[in-house]
């Protein structure tokens, strides 16, 4: 198969993003944060381009402002901030930064580079680079993102984006993998005039190679599930999205004023739900300290009578049952395979026997539920439908 690095990641954030994307080819309108984030990028380009004399800070504002989209904005004060924020993000980077500075060896670094084996079956993945530069001791590989937030550090120490670069490097400059440690890998956030930086080692790189034959099954395997995130917000496709498309009134096929209440009364009666789930719990703390202060196991109300009634789980001395049924040969009637311990335990297995492992699975059973959002989008409460 061959994939863009992109398109692994898509999937890794939706895998019905991925499909919608690459399998239905359905065109994603970009949004305008993509376009500003484009055009940024091509700023970056342009500052670092090789020349006799490096572009200044004037001529990357202008390089900005020829290039600028004003019809994608939802109205002049969103395009103007937007702008503002354009400029000062060069403004900031030139603060920082002296382009004369760098000895850049590539930018917009295209990569196509194999991972697997005959057992997992051989893959390419395919890039672009940012950027590259040759330090005094070794390089650096630099992504540049203009997103709002900036991770933590240790998000940076495992970024799976800077490792296949890393490893795309490394690919075309065999010889630099005895400097591993001298090659650093950057995450430009140009928002906050911030770099942070990492570097890999060779456990990390074996290890990527794992995580992307996965992601690679799990696509031959035909799993496009949807996955709700804050990533939504940008997406394209909400308008045919299962879990978004009945947001948007005209995609609806029944639209009666009965299925409306309907979903409006479910989401009440969960709130009362919840209410008396709470009412509950603090009337029998209540009742508990009342039967301790009365010394009464049993309480009489003008509605009936309330009891007390202790409830006791045990667990078994599993060396014991082993000694007791073993000889008996029932030890096999009553062991059971943890799922949980088993998943915890596969991650550290081997690919084929994991393989081997996810092969005998079977689906016991199968339930649906409803959620009700309730506040941020992650915040969600399940309940059984
Ligand atoms: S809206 Fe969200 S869940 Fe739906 S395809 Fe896009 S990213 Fe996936």
């Amino acid at each position: 198969m061959r994939i863009s690095y992109s398109a692994l990641s898509t999937y890794q954030t939706c895998p019905l993003k991925y499909k919608y994307q690459n399998i239905d080819h359905i065109k994603e309108p970009k949004s305008k944060e993509a376009v500003f984030g484009t055009l940024i990028h091509s700023v970056m380009q342009y500052i670092h381009s090789p020349a006799l004399i490096a572009p200044s800070l004037e001529d990357a504002i202008n390089f900005f402002s020829q290039n600028w989209n004003e019809d994608i904005w939802a109205n002049e004060m969103e395009e103007r901030s937007a702008f503002s924020q354009g400029v000062k993000i060069i403004q900031d980077y030139y603060a920082k930064n002296d382009p004369a500075d760098f000895t850049i060896v590539d930018l917009e670094s295209r990569f196509s580079i194999e991972i697997g084996n005959e057992t997992t079956g051989k893959h390419i993945i395919a890039g672009i680079i940012d950027r590259i530069d040759k330090t005094p001791n070794g390089y650096e590989i630099i992504d540049y993102k203009t997103a709002k937030k900036m991770p933590s550090q240790e998000t940076v120490d495992t970024n799976l984006q800077l490792s296949i670069y890393l490893k795309a490097f490394l690919a075309r400059y065999p010889k630099e993998r005895e400097n591993l440690d001298q090659i650093t890998v950057s995450l430009y956030f140009l928002k906050h005039g911030a770099k942070l930086s990492a570097t890999r080692t060779e456990e990390q790189l074996a290890e990527l190679d794992r995580i992307f034959l996965e992601v690679i099954e799990s696509i031959e395997a035909g799993k496009f599930d949807p996955v709700l995130s804050a990533l939504c917000d940008w997406c394209g496709y909400q308008k045919i999205c299962p879990l978004w498309k009945h947001k948007f009134v005209e995609e609806r096929k029944m639209d009666s004023t009965e299925a409306r209440s309907v979903i409006d009364d479910y989401i009440e009666a969960k709130e009362e739900a919840s209410s008396v789930k709470r009412k509950l719990a603090e009337l029998q703390e209540k009742i508990f300290l009342y039967m301790q202060d009365e010394g009464v196991d049993r309480v009489f109300g003008g509605r009936g009578i309330i009891g007390k009634s202790l409830r006791k789980t045990y667990k078994y001395d599993e060396a014991a049952v082993r000694d007791i049924l073993a000889p008996l040969g029932k030890l096999d009637e009553v062991m059971k395979i943890d799922g949980v311990a088993l998943k915890k335990v596969a991650g550290e297995l081997p690919l084929d026997t994991k393989k081997s492992l996810e092969n005998a699975r079977i689906l016991d059973k199968e339930s649906v539920s409803l959620s009700v959002k309730k506040g941020s989008l992650l915040d969600e409460e399940e309940s059984e439908a």
